[in-house]
């Protein structure tokens, strides 16, 4: 099965092998959707994991024991159909097909289910029209 996730790093947990480890040690698949990371710097990470539903659950519990927050899922994306001219660009940059425009309406179209919300459409859309609602805004949203 495949999760997506923010990952969070500390200062001191950067230039960990995250990648590395969790194919090593638990045939875990990272798919780096998004990284603002700098050398000595804290920074965050959206990926995409693939593996098995336990080794999956055993990897969370170690990104955390090794000082890594984790959000999952921390909002949904939404598109302002008032703001939107169905130009396509931000299908062009999803990466799980959740956003299309074709025949034969030539309307963008969201599915909802296969969106990853790694946030890659957001930026792409010369508008505005796409934002994160934030499930629990207490959380801050995530940083660009
Ligand atoms: S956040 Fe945007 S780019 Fe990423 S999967 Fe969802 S619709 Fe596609
Ligand atoms: S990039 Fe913006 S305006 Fe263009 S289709 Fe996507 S949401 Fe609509």
């Amino acid at each position: 099965m495949k999760r997506r996730l923010t990952l969070h790093f500390p200062r001191e947990a950067v230039h960990q092998p995250i990648t590395y480890r969790l194919a090593v040690d638990f045939d875990i698949a990272a798919k780096i959707l998004r990284a603002q990371i700098a050398p000595n710097q804290s920074g965050t990470m959206v990926v995409e994991l693939s593996g098995d539903i336990d080794e999956l659950a055993a990897a969370e519990a170690w990104l955390e024991s090794q000082g890594l927050g984790l959000n999952r899922a921390p909002g949904q994306i939404q598109i302002d159909p008032g703001a939107c001219v169905d130009c396509g660009i931000c299908s062009s940059v999803c990466p799980s097909g959740a956003l299309n425009v074709g025949a034969p309406t030539w309307q963008l179209e969201f599915d909802a289910q296969r969106c990853l919300v790694c946030e890659q459409c957001i930026p792409s859309c010369p508008l505005n029209a796409i934002a994160l609602v934030l499930d629990r805004p207490e959380l801050g949203p995530v940083a660009p």
